[in-house]
């Protein structure tokens, strides 16, 4: 029996963004867009050719010097400008990431806003931009610092935060005076294109924003490309390991953050409700697909089974649905392949000698049957050999380890070879600061399940979690968007001082 087609199940063709207009390219290849919450395809992506992702980089390299040249007073207004769009139409944004992503719109709404945010912090490009200057650093000598932009630089981000990740990349880099192509994730890529048509609406000269869909071939185009200088990544840990290596081997500059396998600390000092709930949401908020989700829950000292009880309570009723359902709490994931991968682990787990204490399969969905549905999962007695703590599960299972003391949850994250974020949860001020100190990670919550820096910190993690040396956005983006340049200057005639041959004072400027 054939299914009727409804108007919102027809597809529609996402094509690229280059030059300040729609680019609606040859298409040997397409990759399919499917609405999570209904498991249709709702839409078809075009896939770049080689051509195309170098047509793109024309576009950008050809905008660059003018762009360059623009004062800071323009690029500011036009980052003024795209921040009121974005936030004009944050709910459509949203709406579009929910339409391809699945998570539920509130928190597709919080995804724009921490992006927005980057953005305002974009707008005071002209402060950050600001150099160093020394007066008489020797006769007659002054010296100042630049930081110039680099030229056309690239993005390359993945499913879980069509919006969120492109803004951590693309306005600080085109504030700092680059210009940008973006390769969003072929899952879900109108997001970009929209971003893109904003960025146009607001004043950005064409070809300073570029977007180019595809999947690994328009990846290694852009990082063989020698008209691209640096390549920002976000994705899971073996493509950033790929992009880090055969990048900087081309010899460009590159930060490529990876995969995460989060864990969350609970002394049994906590208050356990506190902890219990925040689990709950750092661990199944957006099906866990999250690079800041808790993936592991820490129970020390003997507080598992506190833990346990409260979280099977809280999550019996945690409505799961389509993210347009403003009751949902949680949606699906993204694809039926990513939904089949997620739930294999649950046996992979029970194999292993884990306890399947809350089974998603079973969850009541409040939805479409045929969307990619798993309800929260809760793994408990997991050890640290097993796949299911090893492996970077990307979904909404959280394993439970229990240890007896704090030093073992701080050994257990050291080894464990991911390093993006660490959270504890206490009441003891004396252990808080020793795991802040200790931590191997970059991102570190106390007494705060996701800790997402804010836009004017740096976002990154450490070990298997980025690849490079600078994080996203925040002042390390500026560091990594542009270079610096020292000038040693004089104007007095070299003649009125006495001269020497004699490095450093070259010139007589010692005198
Ligand atoms: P992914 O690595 O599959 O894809 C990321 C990007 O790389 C996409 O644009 C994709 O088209 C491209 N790509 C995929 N396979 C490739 C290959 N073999 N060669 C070249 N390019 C390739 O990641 P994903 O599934 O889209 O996103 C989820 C992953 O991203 C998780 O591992 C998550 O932890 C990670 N992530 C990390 C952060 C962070 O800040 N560290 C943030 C968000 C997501």
């Amino acid at each position: 029996m054939t299914q009727a087609v409804t108007p919102q199940e027809q597809t529609r063709r996402i094509t690229h963004w280059i030059g300040g207009k729609p680019w609606v390219g040859d298409a040997a290849r397409r990759g399919p867009v499917f609405d999570p919450a209904t498991g249709t395809l709702a839409g078809e992506v075009d896939f770049a050719t080689d051509a195309e992702v170098d047509a793109a980089v024309a576009a950008a390299a050809q905008a660059f010097p003018a762009w360059r040249d623009t004062s800071l007073a323009r690029r500011t207004a036009v980052l003024f400008g795209f921040r009121e769009l974005l936030a004009a139409r944050l709910d459509e944004l949203a709406a579009l990431v929910t339409s391809e992503h699945g998570k539920v719109r509130a928190d597709a709404a919080g995804e724009v806003a921490r992006g927005l945010e980057v953005v305002e912090f974009a707008c005071g490009i002209a402060q950050l931009l600001k150099g160093e200057f020394t007066e008489h650093a020797s006769g007659g000598v002054n010296v100042h610092s630049l930081r110039q932009p680099l030229g056309v630089v690239a993005g390359i981000t993945p499913f879980n935060f069509p919006a969120m990740v492109p803004l951590w990349m693309f306005p600080l880099a085109i504030a700092c005076g680059n210009t940008f192509v973006l390769k969003p994730s072929e899952k879900d890529p109108s997001s970009a294109v929209y971003l893109a048509e904003l960025a146009a609406e607001a004043g950005l000269p064409e070809g300073v924003l570029n977007v180019v869909h595809g999947d690994r071939d328009a990846v290694e185009r852009i990082l063989a490309h020698p008209g691209i200088a640096a390549v920002s990544f976000v994705g899971s840990t073996a493509v950033a390991r790929h992009v880090y290596e055969t990048a900087a081997a081309a010899g460009k500059r590159v930060q490529a953050l990876g995969g995460a396998k989060n864990h969350m600390v609970v002394l049994p000092d906590a208050d356990m409700a506190d902890a219990a709930e925040a689990a709950v949401s750092a661990g199944f908020g957006s099906a866990g697909e999250r690079c800041m989700a808790a993936s592991v829950l820490v129970a020390v000292g003997g507080c598992g089974d506190v833990l346990v009880d409260r979280i099977r309570e809280r999550v019996s009723g945690l409505v799961v649905g389509p993210g347009t359902d403003e009751a949902s709490e949680m949606g699906p994931l993204v694809t039926a392949e990513h939904r089949a991968h997620v739930a294999s682990y649950l046996d992979v787990g029970a194999a292993e000698g884990a306890k399947v204490a809350i089974d998603g399969r079973d969850h009541d969905i409040a939805g479409d049957p045929r969307g990619f549905w798993l309800g929260p999962c809760l793994l408990d007695d997991v050890s640290p050999e097993m796949r299911v703590y090893t492996e970077e599960i990307f979904g909404p299972v959280l394993s439970v380890v229990r240890v007896a003391t704090l030093d073992d949850a701080l050994g257990l994250i050291e080894r464990n070879g991911y390093g993006n974020g660490a959270a504890i949860f206490t009441n003891d001020g004396a252990a808080a600061q020793r795991f802040e100190t200790e931590v191997e990670a970059g991102m570190v919550g106390v007494n705060i399940s996701i800790p997402v820096p804010v836009s004017y910190y740096s976002f990154g993690g450490w070990n298997s979690s980025l690849f490079g040396d600078l994080h996203v956005y925040g002042p390390d983006g500026v560091r990594f968007y542009t270079r610096g340049k020292v000038v040693t200057s004089r104007w007095h005639a070299i003649a009125a001082h006495h001269s020497s041959l004699a490095f450093p004072n070259a010139g007589g400027s010692d005198g």
